[in-house]
């Protein structure tokens, strides 16, 4: 029985290079690089990789796939955090990143389509003589696929959302082979089933997503980060919460307790108090980002929050904005091996 699942599985590698050439891939190093994320979870290789470069090669090796019985697990760039792209029972890796055009920008309406293999650095670079920007930001240069898949939050979340409030539409491979498309770019329209949240989320087990439809927003006329340390966790946290309860459009803020801060301090070189911190950024016109500060600082200080320390420079904003994008690695360097 084994050996003919074996069998099955072998023919199907065959037949699927026969039809990508070197675009399907069985060697060891790649297979390696396939089974494993960013996790700690151990590799578990699949059979073969294909690089696919459009909806039409995703839909011909799902087709075969299914008609076998052989597991395909889509991949993105391999960033998430909880094993998802390890195969379990080998099969096909179908490997999106090579699909990475952006396929269609309207600034007027504030929407983009682009293939699942965009990551968000490459479309912000994209986007960026436009005057817009997409905001969801997981740290990890993650593909537009794959944060779709996983529902992908981050930083900005606070503000714009997350993958679910900001994919209006998809392009998606069912498991045999069916190409289908969800959503549209109207925002009134409600007709239908809501297929396209469906996909949000369900990381890669519903169908593989081959294009995306994004919200877009303007890049705000001006921006400012700010850090400020607490003596209690519970001001900090009361601090956050009176800054929502008051409606203050706050685009990001991120919570660390002091032994994370600490491990952000050693890991990306940093001198801020070891304590319960906040870290925040404001967008808007120039006086609304001063407002918003205000309002924020007054708050802090009612909650025993220190002075807050400004990062008003895109490179400080980034330097920052990085120490918090690396504060996973950074909670790992607390102990080596672990
Ligand atoms: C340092 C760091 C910080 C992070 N911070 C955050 C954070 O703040 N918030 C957050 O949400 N995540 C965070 N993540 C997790 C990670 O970045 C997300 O899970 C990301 O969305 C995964 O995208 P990917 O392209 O790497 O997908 P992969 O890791 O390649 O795949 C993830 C899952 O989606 C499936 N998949 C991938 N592409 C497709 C596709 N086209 N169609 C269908 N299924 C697909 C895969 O099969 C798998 O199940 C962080 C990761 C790192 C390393």
């Amino acid at each position: 029985m084994a050996e003919a699942a074996l069998d099955i599985k072998n023919q199907v590698i065959e037949t699927l290079r026969s039809r990508l050439g070197e675009r399907l891939s069985t060697s060891a190093a790649v297979r390696a690089q396939h089974g494993k994320d960013e996790s700690y979870h151990a590799p578990e290789p699949p059979d073969a990789v294909a690089f696919v470069e459009n909806t039409e090669e995703v839909a011909d090796i799902l087709c075969l796939c299914n008609a076998e019985g052989v597991p395909v697990i889509p991949f993105g760039t391999g960033t998430s955090l909880e094993g998802q792209v390890q195969a379990r029972h080998g099969g096909i890796c179908v490997d999106l990143t090579r699909m990475d055009q952006v396929l269609e920008v309207n600034d007027q309406d504030l929407d983009c389509r682009v293939q699942a293999g965009v990551t968000r650095k490459q479309l912000n670079d994209y986007l960026h003589d436009t005057g817009l920007f997409f905001p969801i930001d997981p740290g990890a240069d993650a593909s537009i696929g794959g944060m779709a898949a996983t529902s992908a939050s981050g930083t900005n979340a606070v503000r714009y959302g997350t993958m679910r409030e900001n994919v209006i539409g998809l392009t998606v491979v069912l498991a045999d082979g069916r190409i289908i498309r969800t959503g549209g770019r109207s925002r009134k329209s409600s007709a239908g089933y809501d297929l396209t949240r469906m996909f949000v989320g369900s990381e890669g087990t519903l169908g593989v997503i081959t294009e995306v439809q994004l919200r877009l927003y303007g890049i705000p006329e001006a921006m400012s980060a700010a850090v400020t340390s607490f003596d209690s966790m519970a001001g900090a946290v009361d601090t956050v919460i009176t800054t929502i309860q008051m409606g203050v459009p706050v685009a990001r803020i991120e919570l660390l307790d002091e032994v994370q801060l600490d491990a952000v301090n050693r890991y990306s070189k940093l001198d801020y108090p070891v304590k319960p911190t906040l870290f925040f950024e404001f967008h808007g016109s120039e006086a609304g980002v001063r407002e918003q500060a205000e309002t924020v600082s007054e708050i802090a200080a009612e909650y025993g929050g220190g002075d807050f320390q400004w990062a008003t420079r895109a490179e400080d904003r980034s330097k920052l904005w990085q120490a918090r994008h690396d504060a996973y690695y950074a909670a790992l360097a607390l102990r080596p091996g672990a």
